[in-house]
């Protein structure tokens, strides 16, 4: 059985990331520039901003945070986006999800310009992403593609079971797996809430995905021995202890599933650290887009 350790693959990508940063700076260019927004003050999404926010000057890109307090209007934020848009300096924008719920996450993701969503969640990138032409690839899925290149782990031909249809994870995990390229030529499924016999289907799969935000969901008697299996959940449980007061749980009972696989990714430690190693690769790719297009 392969451990798919995310730190190590993360730790490959980001590593080439930083050489062309370092090769940026000495012919005397500037770093791409990451903006990161988050609004109001979720415990989870300041860790994750956070943790981009540490990679960007680990690998000597530049990051600007901009923190919005939890009452700001959707028109307010629109024109926070717009204002981003605007500045030249600026190649790639995020807004951390999920939002209050007084804001349509959809309208705001709509009035990112294109050329700068790094997350890749505007309609005009999962459009691109659907017909297969260049774009930005949403980060957990990319992550993902990368993990399997760094392991190289084969997908041509396999039968490729996505449990989730999520615009972020499980829908462009779907279409990357099954695109006509290196690290995809799956043949895919994809499962959600309404899927009957999902266990048969389960087991059915080479290469089992999951993304659905339920804890331990995946048991052994749902995996094919030999499976590549990807747990993308990220559940925050209590524990008293640990020293944070609680886990990070992911959709596959890793004790159960781990000895009968051929490959897994842990959780924490896996999927997590490539999604950052994505948005990083979608931050360079935007510099380089605007800065050859200029
Ligand atoms: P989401 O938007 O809630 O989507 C969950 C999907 O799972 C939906 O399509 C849902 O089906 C399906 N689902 C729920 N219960 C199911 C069941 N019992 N059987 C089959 N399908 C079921 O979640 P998400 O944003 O895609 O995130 C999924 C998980 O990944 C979460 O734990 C999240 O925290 C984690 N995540 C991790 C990363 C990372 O970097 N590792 C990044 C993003 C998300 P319906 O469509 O029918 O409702």
């Amino acid at each position: 059985m392969i451990r798919l350790d995310g730190k190590i693959a993360s730790q490959s990508v980001k590593q080439s990331l930083k050489i062309e940063v370092d090769n940026l700076l000495a012919a005397g260019k500037r770093p791409p520039h990451l903006a990161a927004v988050l609004v109001g003050s979720n415990g989870a999404s300041e860790t994750y901003v956070a943790s981009k926010v540490k990679t960007c000057e680990a690998l000597g890109f530049a990051s600007t945070l901009i923190r919005l307090p939890e009452n700001i209007s959707q028109d307010e934020l629109v024109s926070k986006v717009q204002e981003l848009n605007r500045n030249e300096e600026i190649d790639g924008i995020l807004v951390q999800l999920p939002l209050p719920k007084h804001i349509n996450e959809s309208a705001i993701i709509e009035a990112i310009d294109a050329s700068k969503d790094v997350d890749g969640f505007h309609p005009i990138s999962a459009g691109r992403l659907t017909l297969g032409l260049p774009t930005f690839i949403p980060a957990t899925p990319y992550g993902i593609q990368l993990m399997l290149e760094h392991f190289q782990i084969s997908t041509s031909g396999k039968h490729a079971v996505v449990i989730g249809r999520s615009n972020i994870v499980g829908r462009p995990m779907s279409i990357l797996l099954s695109q006509n390229h290196a690290y995809g030529n799956a043949t895919v499924t994809v499962c959600h809430s309404k899927t009957p016999n999902l266990e048969e289907i389960c087991k059915s799969a080479d290469i089992l995905v999951a993304a659905l935000g339920k804890p331990g969901f995946v048991k052994k008697d749902m995996v094919k021995p030999g499976a590549v299996v990807i747990d993308v959940g990220i559940t925050r449980m209590d524990d008293s202890a640990h020293p944070k007061g609680y886990k990070i749980v992911g959709d596959v009972d890793f004790d159960e599933v781990a000895p009968i696989s051929s490959a897994i990714t842990p959780v924490p430690g896996g999927v997590g650290l490539m999604t950052i190693a994505g948005l990083m690769k979608n931050t360079l790719l935007a510099y380089q887009n605007r800065t050859t297009a200029s």
